[in-house]
Parts: structure tokens; C-alpha cells; sequence
């Protein structure tokens, strides 16, 4: 193995400008979720160029694609290496997706030098749309996961960790309907659509102290009416509420639409709530895949720090109820800078954070070779899967 390891990091590291390339030019070309199509035809031609066949839009999603080496038939066992590169609104890649990417082509292509005959077991995944869109749950409903054993990606951010639990969410709008009426002139003619909304709000504020603590909910109010002499006879907010079971998310879900429903009730007004799909499912961790990604840190000399429980939410959640997944994270940035930043952006792109990208393409080659070549932990990750 410290051969093959060698040899896996040796390529990684022949790879570097290339990797460095993928990862500034999906940052000079940031792409919101589903609109990635310069991101994913420029990441095709990176696979094809080096003996890749590439599918371009995967699962009926038009920006994501699957690429597996041209010279080998499918095979199993599988691994999935999974690119995001979809960026933020008005902060591009604030989130570091494009990191992910060029890692996950390093993994991908020093693998297939590696496996040579042996590579069709590999396929890198692009999956756009984290951000919001939930690509990987699609696609996965699709069935574009549905012959492969595990999923692998890393993700950027301020600690180094085999993995952390993620939350479940769902995402909805909820709007009020009243009628309006002159503010002064007739004020008791009109239903105010604004007093249920904060009502609403003040409602879920004092639900908070009764929830357990992995429960989320936060939300803005985007209309609360025209003008100040008309009573609004319409309000709308967009929400969230999180949680660390399907089961506990769903509740608190239902807490909060009671809340509405109660609000509207209160001020003689109607309430609609529209979930925004996809639902996001909380990360189901393998911690026997872990042990292997924590291994792989360990002996690229990457630390492991301690997980500070600090938690969001990602379509990685879906896919991990459909297959064993590993998401661990490597820091381009000390706890000061956070994600969903233009400092975060910048730091992908710094000496540190190119370093980052190829210990992270290093420890995923690695991890997928393990899982690849190694009978005993394939059967270790599927039993712990199957225990859930
Ligand atoms: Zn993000
Ligand atoms: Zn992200």
C-alpha cells in the first residue's frame, strides 16, 4: 500500500497545474445552480482530453454529466467521485465548489493511471446545483447512482474532518392574503395581511425555546405590503427549518405551519404554505468509510482537528440514504473567514488553498482505491449502511 500510495500522490502532484487550472477557471466563471454550462462542458473536455467518455447531462439534468475511462466496460464494484461547481449568487464561488471540482478531476484521472485495466469500477459524478437546486438528489431519483457502491466527494472550510453530521431541510414560502382598505379612512374594512405574517413570526420565535437542539428554523420576510396608507393585503416570507432526523425535521415543519395557520386565524386573513422541493435529508455518516478517509489524512499529514458542531445542509444528505458516502473537509482558511464569502472565494486560489486541493484529490484517490481494491471494507462500509 505505501507503494501504491506513493504512487497515487506522485501522480496527483504531476497533475498540479492542471488541477490549478480547473479550479480558477470555473472562479473566473462562477455559475449559479443549473446554469453551469460553461462550468460542466469545460470540465468534459478536461475528462475526454484525458481518456474519458463523458455523458453529458446525467439523470435529465442538463448541466451534470458522468465520465468514466474510454478504454474499460463498467464494472463493479463502483465509486462515484462526485464534482460540484456551481457558485453563488453575487459571491461566486464563496463556497469553494470550485476547489471541489478539481480535486475530484485529480482523483479521477490519477486513479485511472493507477487502475489502468482495472479503472471501471471509476466514474467522476458532476452534480450541479448545491447550492438550493439539490442536483445530487435529483440525479440520484434518476437513477444515475444506482450501479455504483459509494460516493466520495471533500469540501473546503475552515477544520480538517473525516466528516460531520449534516441537517435535514425543507424550504418553503408562506404567504398571507387579507384585503385592503384605506389605513385611516376605513381601517375596519380591511384584513391585514402583514400583522398575520408577524404574528407568524412572533409564533416561531417562541417555539424555539420547546425544540431540541439540532432544530432550525430562520426566515425573512420579502413583502409586507405597498404603502403605508393601505392596509397589505398581502405578505410573503421564504423559511427554513432544519433538523437532524426526517423525522424531527418533518415535526418542527408542522409545528410552524400551525403557527401560520394560527397567525392567519388571528387576523381574519388566509395563509398558503409551498414547500420549495428538493426536501434535503440529513447526512448519513459511514464511519467505517471515515476511518479510511481519516487514515488517508493521517498519512498525507493532514491533521485532524475537533468538529466545533457546527452544521448545514447539503443534497449530499439525499445521497447518503441511497448509498454509503464520505463528505469530509479539509481548511483553506482559519475560523475567522467565513464560508459563503468573497474571502472564502479568494482563499481558494492562495498558496494554502491550492496545497488543499492536492492533499484533497490525494486523500480521495486514496480513499477510492482502498474501497476499490479492498473486499474487507467494502463489506464493513455495506453492513454499517445496511444497519441504519
Ligand atoms: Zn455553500
Ligand atoms: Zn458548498
Amino acid at each position: 500500500m505505501d507503494q501504491m500510495k506513493d504512487g497515487i500522490c506522485a501522480r496527483v502532484d504531476a497533475l498540479a497545474e492542471t488541477l490549478y487550472g480547473v479550479s480558477e477557471f470555473l472562479k473566473e466563471h462562477p455559475e449559479t445552480a443549473y446554469q453551469e454550462y460553461e462550468s460542466s462542458a469545460y470540465l468534459g473536455r478536461v475528462m475526454k482530453d484525458h481518456g474519458f467518455d463523458v455523458q453529458a447531462g446525467a439523470g435529465d439534468v442538463e448541466t451534470a454529466f458522468v465520465a468514466h475511462p474510454a478504454d474499460c466496460a463498467a464494472t463493479r464494484p463502483a465509486v462515484a467521485i462526485l464534482a460540484e461547481y456551481d457558485a453563488l449568487p453575487a459571491i461566486g464561488h464563496g463556497c469553494g465548489h470550485n476547489l471541489i471540482a478539481a480535486a475530484s478531476v485529480g482523483a479521477a484521472l490519477a486513479l485511472k493511471e493507477v487502475l489502468g485495466d482495472a479503472a471501471g469500477g471509476l466514474f467522476l459524478v458532476g452534480t450541479p446545483a448545491e447550492e438550493g437546486g439539490g442536483g445530487k438528489a435529483r440525479m440520484a431519483d434518476a437513477g444515475v447512482f444506482a450501479d455504483m457502491d459509494a460516493a466520495m466527494m471533500f469540501h473546503p472550510g475552515h477544520l480538517n474532518l473525516p466528516g460531520k453530521g449534516m441537517l435535514g431541510r425543507i424550504k418553503f414560502g408562506m404567504e398571507f392574503f387579507g384585503r385592503p382598505a384605506h389605513a385611516s379612512g376605513s381601517p375596519d374594512k380591511g384584513i391585514n395581511a402583514l400583522d398575520a405574517m408577524v404574528t407568524a413570526y412572533v409564533g416561531i420565535n417562541a417555539l424555539r425555546q420547546h425544540l431540541r437542539p439540532d432544530a432550525r428554523i430562520h426566515g425573512i420576510i420579502t413583502h409586507g405590503g405597498d404603502a403605508p396608507n393601505i392596509i397589505p393585503e398581502h405578505a410573503a416570507g421564504l423559511f427554513y427549518v432544519r433538523a437532524g432526523s426526517r423525522t424531527y425535521r418533518d415535526e418542527v415543519f408542522e409545528k410552524v405551519r400551525k403557527c401560520a395557520e394560527g397567525a392567519a386565524m388571528a387576523a381574519g386573513a388566509t395563509c398558503r404554505i409551498d414547500v420549495q422541493p428538493p426536501v434535503l435529508d440529513p447526512y448519513r455518516r459511514n464511519l467505517s468509510l471515515e476511518a479510511a478517509v481519516q487514515a488517508n489524512m493521517e498519512a498525507i499529514g493532514i491533521p485532524v482537528d475537533e468538529d466545533d458542531g457546527r452544521r448545514g445542509s447539503s443534497d449530499i444528505g439525499n445521497l447518503s440514504h441511497v448509498l454509503p458516502c464520505i463528505h469530509p473537509y479539509l481548511a483553506i482558511v482559519d475560523g475567522d473567514i467565513p464560508s459563503h464569502s468573497e474571502g472564502f472565494c479568494a482563499a481558494t486560489t492562495t498558496e494554502r488553498g491550492r496545497d488543499t486541493l492536492l492533499k484533497a484529490a490525494k486523500m480521495l484517490a486514496l480513499t477510492a482505491y482502498n474501497f476499490l481494491t479492498s473486499a474487507e471494507l467494502r463489506q464493513r462500509v455495506k453492513e454499517e449502511f445496511e444497519s441504519h
